[in-house]
């Protein structure tokens, strides 16, 4: 079978230290984190940066600060988020690729929602920026649809030559306010892109490794972290993403996937790499 690229998801934006007192916060934490999850598996590491606080912000040095920790001790992919804050506008939020060098992947929310008890934005507008302000720096889009009008809004896009082959989608299924986190709905996703394109699965909480699972035997991939679910068991929190990642490669392995390495996710993804 083909090789399963494993993204980890260090802090994301909307876990706290009362969810877990595990949760990566200064930058720091973040990139140790992140190459914790390198050591045990992952090829990609999912970047939001938080204030001493805790709480989200996009500041283009925190990112700058992560991503040059982990690339001074790993090749691990990094990849930012531009999701931030529901309360941020679109500018603030693509300020993440301009870390230099460049990111080689960031998140693209494709389409608004509910999310939780607030609303996402994502307006036809701010994914036009998005897109262009990812072509501009050479970022490849990580195309997170939390729901499968999100998948058409990205296939339009894509005709309409806005983004450049080949593409790489991200199914997040169990959020509150986006699809539902069963095997007909990863199904029916799955269908919806075209034959070429790679996708993963992301599952929010108690779905996460059920739905890693079915993503292994579909010759999907996978995201798993702290960002989408705290839980290593039910009652027993993960005390790192290492342990979540190890959790997912002793899986891999019992079911026939083999794990890439960063160097064999660039070849999958047709990332050019650093140089
Ligand atoms: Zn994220």
């Amino acid at each position: 079978m083909e090789k399963l690229v494993i993204t980890c998801a260090i802090t994301g934006s909307q876990t706290t230290r009362k969810d877990t007192p595990y949760l990566p916060i200064t930058p720091k934490e973040i990139a140790d984190s992140a190459i914790g999850a390198y050591r045990a598996g992952a090829s990609i590491a999912h970047i939001h940066v938080r204030g001493d606080d805790g709480v989200p912000v996009q500041e283009v040095q925190r990112f700058q600060e992560v991503a040059e920790r982990i690339r001074a001790e790993t090749d691990m992919i990094v990849e930012v988020s531009t999701g931030g804050h529901h309360s941020m506008p679109a500018e603030e939020r693509i300020c993440s690729v301009d870390i230099e060098p460049p990111p080689e992947m960031a998140s693209f929310n494709a389409g608004s929602m509910n999310f939780g008890s607030g609303i996402f934005i994502n307006s036809p507008e701010a994914l036009t920026l998005f897109a262009r302000r990812m072509h501009e720096k050479g970022v490849k889009p990580e195309f997170e649809c939390f729901d499968c009008g999100m998948i058409e809004n990205v296939l339009r896009l894509i005709d309409q030559g806005t983004f450049t082959p080949p593409y790489h989608f991200s199914f997040v299924l169990g959020v509150s306010g986006g699809i539902g986190a069963s095997p007909k709905n990863l199904l029916h996703m799955v269908e919806s892109i075209r034959p070429g394109d790679t996708w993963s699965v992301v599952g929010i909480g108690r779905h996460q490794l059920p739905l890693v699972t079915m993503a292994m035997v579909m010759e999907g991939h996978v995201r798993v972290g702290l960002e989408d679910n705290v839980f290593l068991s039910k009652g027993t929190l993960a005390k790192s993403n290492a342990e979540l990642v190890e959790k997912v490669v002793r899986l891999a392995n019992e079911l026939g996937r083999p794990v890439a390495t960063a160097r064999e996710a660039r070849q999958m993804l047709g990332l050019p790499g650093l140089g």
